[in-house]
């Protein structure tokens, strides 16, 4: 799939936009397809970002196959501001720079679950990168399964939800890029695109194309849920400074192994 923009603005356009100034998502698309397409182009300089390379062909392949399924209108992203879906949005707007200025909206469908105890560094990271990239968010605090069927009910379009999901997560074992939600659960098609990706794999991204993330994820924090049950990853825990008894943790980025990242949640 060629990620080469119509207009392509070269790799040294600013991803982010003065915030308001376009009126269309279409310069983002354009710049970070750009970026991601000049990647792709480039021998990778370790094992790791080859791996990234080839993760981001799959995904996108996933990406592209759902926007032949369905149309813009009927195409959301369940966003919570967490690095796997921070992923995937970036992929997604890469893919839609392949399409007409004039056939973008001028924000991206998507919606976001509040936890019930909800941290004030994920609030403020999902109103950051909506702003920045433009998304037509909507949140509901509510149950999850209640939130997307009010969602679907106040969105009729709606037939497919891009998920961030993958294989490591609670009920993330037998997903594939396309499935149906389970019964009980109201019906629309789950896209997973980067089920298989590994933690490593998601943080290079990240680093490498440098785009900003949740700052908890600085404190230690590997994946993120509720004030309650979640706290910074044992795994992550800094050597004691004896002067000072506070314990610190190290970034999420330097965990490594995928069955380590949920250490920092209660369930
Ligand atoms: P994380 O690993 O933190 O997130 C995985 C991905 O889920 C995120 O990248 C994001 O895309 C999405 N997500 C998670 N939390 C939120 C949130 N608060 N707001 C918006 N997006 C969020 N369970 C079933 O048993 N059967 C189903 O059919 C089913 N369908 C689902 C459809 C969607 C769109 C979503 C988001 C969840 C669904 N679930 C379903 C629940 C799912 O299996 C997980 O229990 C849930 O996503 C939370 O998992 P987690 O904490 O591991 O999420
Ligand atoms: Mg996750």
């Amino acid at each position: 799939m060629s990620l080469r923009a119509p207009e392509d603005p070269g790799d040294n356009t600013p991803i982010i936009t003065a915030n308001g100034y376009h009126e269309s998502i279409y310069p983002t698309c354009a710049a970070l397809a750009a970026r991601v397409n000049n990647f792709l182009e480039t021998e990778a300089p370790t094992s790791l970002l080859k791996a990234v390379q080839e993760q981001i062909r799959t995904a996108l392949g996933v990406i592209g196959s759902a926007l032949e399924r369905y149309s813009l209108d009927e195409i959301s992203l369940s966003y919570n501001g967490g690095k796997d879906c921070l992923v995937l949005l970036i992929l997604l707007l890469c893919a839609l720079a392949k399409y007409k200025k004039d056939a973008l909206p001028k924000a991206l469908h998507t919606v976001y679950i509040i936890s019930k105890h909800p941290f004030a560094e994920v609030g403020a990271f999902v109103d950051e990168s909506s702003a920045t990239y433009k998304l037509d968010l909507v949140r509901y605090a509510m149950p999850m399964k209640e939130a997307f069927r009010t969602y679907l009910e106040e969105h009729k379009k709606i037939k497919a939800i891009l998920v961030g999901t993958r294989r490591t997560d609670p009920h993330g074992e037998n997903l594939t890029h396309f499935d149906e939600t389970d019964s009980g659960w109201p019906a629309f098609m789950r896209v997973h695109p980067v089920i298989d990706w590994h933690y490593a794999e998601i943080w290079a991204f990240i680093r490498h194309f440098e785009i900003p993330y949740c700052s908890l994820y600085d404190q230690g924090y590997t994946s993120l849920g509720g004030t309650t049950d979640t706290h910074p990853n044992p795994a992550l825990k800094a050597q004691e400074n004896k002067e000072n008894s506070h314990q610190t943790f190290r970034p999420a980025y330097e965990l490594v192994e995928d069955d380590a990242e949920r250490l920092g949640r209660d369930w």
